[in-house]
């Protein structure tokens, strides 16, 4: 079951963006991008680049995760607790561990120049899901989740579980489709929906820095990082990314090599 869970994320990912490219396109909640086309084919070319080195990181992240479970590495090795109550415990501090990681993304002035090309989408849809810089991924699959999965001891089950989860969301956050305000408000108690997380990519430092959380609201909700607003409120992007030359996919990929911008 688990095995069958696990192999089928690839394809979840990309029904997933199929469908919600197909929703936002038919309607859109918020104000599509004037060049449209432009604006997938960037982003998408980024995200073939981050797509790809998922799928090699991601090997590399098993292969730990497995190596893990067989020398009985980390926290959750170390303790008894029933199997139910170690996956669940396995998933939070799992989550945890990602939300001090993009706090760090955000606060240290090299790992912002690396993350700030996610953010520096003026538009949101699917196609900014994985609108990632080729580092910022090492730096949360490599150093986090490896480091991550070895400290918390993390099982195997809990690992795809995890992934399970947060992939379909990952396209929903970013998405250019408006959820039902009921689904938003009482989802939001615990998970990081589409309007909860589309705060993070606000203009404005304040809501920038704030919706860490990729999959559970809880953290930012214990270490007060979070702010009601609804989607259509934000204006996205960061102001040194204001001009079209800007989200040139060599400018985007260059841009935190370079001095100004
Ligand atoms: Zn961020």
């Amino acid at each position: 079951m688990i095995d069958l869970l696990a192999n089928l994320q690839p394809i979840v990912l990309i029904v997933m963006l199929i469908l919600l490219y197909c929703i936002e396109n038919m309607l859109p909640y918020l104000t599509p991008p004037a060049n449209k086309k432009r604006h997938y084919g960037r982003n998408f070319t980024i995200s073939l680049v981050s797509f790809l080195l998922n799928a090699i990181l991601g090997s590399v992240l098993v292969m730990i995760v497995e190596l893990t479970a067989q020398n009985h590495w980390g926290l959750l090795n170390q303790i008894q607790l029933p199997f139910a109550v170690k996956l669940l415990t396995g998933i939070l501090l799992f989550d945890f561990g990602s939300y001090l990681t993009h706090n760090l993304q955000h606060r240290i002035p090299f790992l912002w120049r690396f993350h700030r090309i996610h953010h520096s989408d003026n538009h949101l849809n699917v196609s900014s899901s994985l609108r990632f810089h080729p580092i910022d991924v090492i730096v949360s699959q490599c150093i986090y989740q490896c480091l991550g999965v070895i400290l918390i001891g993390l099982p195997i089950t809990a690992f795809v579980i995890y992934g399970s989860i947060s992939i379909p969301l990952l396209i929903m956050q970013h998405s250019n489709v408006r959820f039902p305000r009921r689904f938003e408000r009482f989802a939001s108690l615990v998970f990081a929906t589409p309007g909860w997380h589309k705060i993070h990519h606000s203009s404005e430092q304040k809501q920038t820095d704030s919706h860490y959380g990729d999959v559970f609201t809880f953290w930012d909700r214990i270490f007060g990082t979070w702010s009601k607003k609804q989607p259509h409120e934000i204006e996205y992007g960061l102001e040194e990314f204001n001009q079209d030359k800007h989200h040139r996919v060599g400018h985007l990929l260059a841009s935190p090599f370079k001095k100004s911008t």
